[in-house]
């Protein structure tokens, strides 16, 4: 017997529909590239989004098509999100970071038909236009008195609002229609694209919603580090609008100075990002000797926040919610809040439990499989590929049926290429990318961990121990660090500090100073650089 409730489909445009007749007065306040803080409350911005869908459809725009964006945080960037899929078309985000080679190869490979661009960002296309579709047009985000001289023939973002109806006849469909393409820039092979529909969307935001409930409220500002141009700023631009947040945009720049001067300008209560974002912070918090006004909950994901991070941000009364997710989960996948009994614990033990990646959202399974794909219990131990099912997860890659039969098993469970362990009370701890583990002697050690208890050292800023080949032991941990000021402890002071945490075996065979580390697109510490970077290298056993 089948239940007898009516059907409406989960689309994306209602969230924005909501948050204009609920929470009309919440406001967008963007950092613009034009150089100015811009300000509209959500009820201005459903109407800008609606003169912005007339105007995409008098330039073409129908059902399926995809529209690129290239751009920083900001309302313009926000509008896009909700005229292009609110058409049916798909809002295909850039990250402004790849190369110009993966750039190429994804805007072919989309297919888009327009693309909007940032006036940052204008020089950049000029640079590889010969190389993307003929036909694709280009407009720049800024009004026509910004436009720059360009060799794109570039249409202007405010003339495709100007003079169209502040309200949309929004057409209804069905709610498993695309509505947002972003790729991934896997470190080998080219960028797969995960194709986000109306429905997972819309669930992903009350999902978010729910698990991300101590860092959301109405009336309260975020701020969103995390871009817009990469996996939907962690479902921001719709969760926030559905509770009535108010978003901080910041724009270009994200150095620890200027996203200190905004939340306190803004009286920010939360932001989200990742760990190297509060790193600069941090180090700005310190150099005033104060918090940002109104600051009290960050949310930090995209790699492994560092212990010593969550306890210098707990110990200033920030609440910290390390979160784990993937570009093909939405991206949320756990959440650090914590249970009762954990936050009852002693401050020691319960920011034990904050460092690891959290504890699963409703809807989104786990289960971690061994080489031969069988299921390894939870019991914190047992070590092994984590791989994920649920609504907000992809099936497969857009049009890349190699790259999907890769990593869906038989069963339809993702394979996210993380090892990790998963404890009784379901807190998940991530060991590693699978690529990124050290093995030596036929035992593995985590360079997560290894990274972990070496920035916890004061006269280290940074760290990353990636493994290096030896004849006898197949590879060894090296530790590559960025020195915090002048002071560069030695190997022996610093295996002294991480001796507590390990074995002897597990220590690091050299620590290389360095300035600075590499970043990939999306913020992360680039390993694969730093491979290629010490290849050739000597272990000093080996010299
Ligand atoms: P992306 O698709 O670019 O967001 O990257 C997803 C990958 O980032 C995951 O598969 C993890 O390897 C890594 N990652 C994300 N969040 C965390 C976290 N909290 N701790 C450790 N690794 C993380």
């Amino acid at each position: 017997m089948m239940g007898m409730m009516m059907h409406r489909p989960l689309l994306i445009g209602s969230i924005l529909d909501f948050a204009a007749e609920q929470h009309p007065r919440a406001e967008i306040v963007s950092v613009r590239t034009e150089g100015d803080v811009h300000r509209q409350t959500y009820r201005e911005t459903a109407a800008r989004v609606a003169q912005l869908a007339h105007g995409l459809e008098t330039h073409g725009v129908r059902l399926g098509d995809r529209v690129a964006t290239l751009a920083w945080n900001g309302y313009r960037h926000f509008e896009l999100y909700y005229a292009i899929a609110g058409l049916g078309a798909v809002c295909h985000t850039i990250n402004p970071r790849l190369s110009a080679e993966q750039l190429i190869y994804i805007v072919n490979h989309a297919r888009d038909s327009l693309l909007f661009v940032d006036l940052t960002f204008v020089p950049l296309l000029e640079r590889v236009r010969d190389h993307l579709p003929r036909d694709l047009r280009y407009v720049v985000m800024t009004d026509r008195a910004h436009v720059p001289a360009n060799s794109l023939d570039a249409l202007c973002y405010e003339d495709f609002l100007d003079g169209h109806a502040t309200t949309f006849d929004w057409p209804e469909f069905d709610e498993n229609t695309a509505s947002g393409l972003c790729y991934t820039s896997g470190t080998t092979g080219n960028p797969k694209g995960a194709l986000y529909s109306h429905r997972s969307t819309v669930l992903h935001a009350l999902k978010v919603a729910l698990v991300m409930g101590a860092s959301l409220g109405e009336g309260k500002k975020v701020l969103p580090v995390v871009p817009l141009f990469h996996v939907n700023a962690w479902g921001l631009p719709y969760t926030a609008p559905l509770v009535g947040m108010g978003m901080v945009m910041p724009g270009p720049a994200l150095d620890g100075p200027s996203v200190f001067r905004l939340m306190d300008a803004e009286g920010v209560f939360s932001a989200w990002g990742v760990p190297t974002v509060w790193q600069g912070l941090l180090a700005e918090i310190k150099a005033q000797g104060r918090l940002p006004r109104g600051f009290g909950d960050v949310i930090v994901g995209g790699s492994a926040a560092p212990r010593a991070m969550i306890e210098t941000f707990e110990k200033m009364g920030v609440n910290v919610n390390h979160a784990w997710g993937m570009t093909e989960m939405s991206p949320i996948g756990t959440h650090g809040a914590m249970p009762t009994w954990v936050r009852e614990k002693p401050f020691d033990q319960m920011i034990n439990y904050k460092a690891r990646q959290g504890r699963r959202a409703f809807g989104v399974e786990l289960k971690i499989v061994d080489d031969s794909g069988a299921r390894v219990p939870h019991d914190g131990k047992s070590m092994g590929e984590l791989y994920v099912r649920g609504n907000t997860i992809v099936a497969g890659y857009y049009e890349n049926d190699a790259a999907t039969a890769k990593v869906i098993d038989k069963d339809g469970w993702f394979g996210t290429g993380d090892i990790a362990t998963i404890d009784a009370d379901g807190f998940l701890s991530i060991q590693d990318r699978s690529k990124d583990l050290i093995k030596s002697g036929g035992e593995w050690i985590s360079s997560i961990d290894l990274e972990n208890v070496a920035v916890a050292h004061p006269a280290i800023a940074s760290a990353a121990a990636i493994a290096m080949p030896h004849p006898k032991w197949d590879e060894r941990p090296v530790l590559v660090a960025v020195a915090a000021g002048a002071d560069r402890p030695s190997l022996e002071e610093i295996h002294a500090h991480m001796s507590e945490h390990f074995a002897k075996w597990q220590l690091p065979d050299d620590v290389i100073w360095v300035d600075a580390l590499p970043l990939t697109a999306t913020g992360k510490i680039s390993k694969l650089t730093l491979r290629q970077q010490f290849e050739g290298y000597k272990l000093p056993d080996l010299r």
